[in-house]
This record gives structure tokens, C-alpha cells and sequence, in this order.
């Protein structure tokens, strides 16, 4: 099969390799495409702990396509079953999931991407902000996530602040729900959100960036005894916070991800039946789509964000 391969810090190939057969209790995905994940660009970038070449296929983690065999001891799913996988080499023509990490796709699905660990990374932040109707709700960075969490929020009959640095990007939280946007340039959200509030701020305020800045502005945004929940992946350093601020307004936070298989695979099945129901659309935050060759390119619009960006697939 063909498998792309990161032979070093922005250098891919595309390698032929064996295709992988399953083991027991495994299943064989002909891969249908593959999210690119805000996670796997520091391999792309490069940092001094990685070692290359990498594995085949990898980082690719958002694959989904269709089951093509299975390994013994497999209840389900069968071959042809439309499923998305939680597995770690997916930026390839085939990848081998476990069985209990991969979930069927409704038929409403048919013929949509469906990148599963990026949609079940939104239901579980989600879950974690318990939405409520009347809440407000401030969402501090607007990309591929930041967008579902706004439709989540919104559907749930919350008020939806979003905040992000690209006009783009406010212009599709407004499309998703928000009622109010502000640029993170604008000289004092803070003072904005709390004329919008009658000085309360925010019930639940995400933070969707693993940046410090909007770190900052995020817990800010929090009114006294609201909820900071971070879904943003802050892997470069440590942070600081404001413990004075947290304190003072009895803040709960959150650290919204997930590491145990069993909730991601709940999130992808969460996922693909509120897409199934209507309640959730993710279509138009699919914006940029590469051939399985052009990965460096996928890699390179994710970091640059051109206009218009906020997901990449792969196609193999
Ligand atoms: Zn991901």
C-alpha cells in the first residue's frame, strides 16, 4: 500500500510499504481520508525529542473509512461496515484499529467525511462545559474546534461570544451561532463582554487556542463561580496563570481532554449520531482537501491558515 512517511522536520515521501494485517481482536480500514490535527504539526515542524523517519502513515489519527478484514476473535464490525477509527497511521492507504476503537457510521453519513477524533474531541469538550440554555458562553479561539464548540453551545440555547484573531474565522462562528464576535486585537474584549453582561461575564468561557494570550483573556472572561474550561493543547512550555484572578472568582477549571480510549471512542460515536440527528453540521468547516502526495501541503496549510482555512483532509 501507499503510505506517507515524515522522513524529517517538513519533508514527506510517499513510501510503498506492506499493508498491515490484523491481528486478533484488530480490524483492516481501507482508509477514505484522514483529518489533519492541530497535534500533528510539531512532528511536521520538528522538535529536538522526535526521532525520523516516522512510522508509515503517521501522525494520521482522524482516519475513517471502510472495514476491509478482520482478525480473529472480531464481533464486529464486519467488512464493508463504514466506520471511523481511532488509530494512529491513518495518512495512508490502510490502517489496522482495534475493534473496540472504531466506530460504525450511520448511513446518514454516507458519502460525508467524517475525521472522528477531532468530532468526538468536541462532543467530550463539550460534555465537560455541562451547556445550558441561558448561559452565555465565550468561546476564545475560532478554528476547526473552537467553530463546533460554537454550534454545540449555540444549539444548546446558550448566548455565543466568540473571540478569535482572523476576520475569517468570526465570520464562521457568526455563521455557527455566535450571536457576538470580537477580534483578539480589539483593545479591551474584556471591557466589551462585560457592557454585553451588565458586568457578570461569562458563565463558561473555552479557551480553544494552547496559547498563553488567550489563556489570559479567556480566564478574564470568567464571571465569579463560571467555569474556564481548556480545550486548547498547550505543548510548547509551561504557562502561567492569574492564581489571584482564579481565586478571587471562585473559578472551577476544566482540563477538557480526554486520554482514555473508551471516552474518545464515546465522543466518535456521540458525534457521528448528533450528525446523523441534524443536531450538529460539521460540512462546512471541511475547507481544504489534499491528495495523499500533497500531505506536505495539508501540513503547511494548517500551520499558515490562509484565508478561508480551518480543516484539512487527506485523501489516499
Ligand atoms: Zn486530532
Amino acid at each position: 500500500m501507499r503510505a506517507a512517511v515524515i522522513t524529517g522536520p517538513g519533508a514527506a515521501e510517499i513510501s510503498e510499504v506492506p499493508t498491515p494485517e490484523p491481528g486478533p481482536g484488530e480490524v483492516l480500514v481501507a482508509i477514505e481520508g484522514c483529518g489533519v490535527c492541530g497535534s500533528d504539526l510539531p512532528v511536521w515542524e520538528g522538535r529536538p525529542w522526535f526521532e525520523y523517519p516516522r512510522a508509515p502513515g503517521a501522525p494520521g489519527h482522524e482516519g475513517w473509512g471502510r472495514v476491509v478484514d478482520v482478525g480473529a476473535d472480531v464481533r464486529g464490525p464486519a467488512p464493508g461496515a463504514r466506520v471511523a477509527a481511532i488509530c494512529f497511521a491513518s495518512d495512508a492507504e490502510f490502517d489496522v484499529a482495534a475493534a473496540d476503537a472504531v466506530v460504525t457510521l450511520p448511513a446518514e453519513l454516507d458519502g460525508q467525511p467524517f475525521p472522528g477524533e477531532a468530532l468526538g474531541c468536541a462532543m467530550n469538550v463539550a460534555r465537560r462545559c455541562e451547556f445550558e440554555a441561558g448561559q452565555t458562553v465565550a468561546i476564545v479561539g475560532v478554528g476547526f474546534l473552537g467553530a463546533l464548540l460554537v454550534q454545540i453551545a449555540a444549539r444548546a440555547g446558550a448566548r455565543v461570544i466568540a473571540i478569535a484573531r482572523r476576520p475569517y474565522a468570526l465570520r464562521v462562528a457568526r455563521e455557527m451561532g455566535a450571536e457576538h464576535t470580537f477580534s483578539t486585537d480589539d483593545e479591551d474584549v474584556v471591557g466589551a463582554v462585560e457592557e454585553l453582561t451588565g458586568g457578570m461575564l461569562c458563565d463558561r468561557v473555552l479557551e480553544v487556542t494552547g496559547h498563553q494570550g488567550p489563556l489570559d483573556l479567556a480566564a478574564r472572561l470568567v464571571r465569579v463561580r463560571g467555569r474556564l474550561v481548556i480545550a486548547g493543547y498547550h505543548q510548547d512550555g509551561p504557562r502561567t496563570v492569574d492564581m489571584g484572578l482564579w481565586n478571587w472568582r471562585g473559578i472551577d477549571v476544566v482540563n477538557a481532554h480526554e486520554r482514555e480510549q473508551v471516552t474518545y471512542v464515546r465522543g466518535v460515536r456521540e458525534a457521528a449520531d448528533a450528525i446523523a440527528a441534524g443536531l450538529l453540521d460539521p460540512q462546512p468547516l471541511y475547507t481544504h482537501e489534499f491528495g495523499l502526495a500533497r500531505i506536505g501541503d495539508a501540513f503547511a496549510a494548517a500551520i499558515e491558515r490562509p484565508e478561508g482555512f480551518l480543516k484539512a483532509l487527506v485523501r489516499p
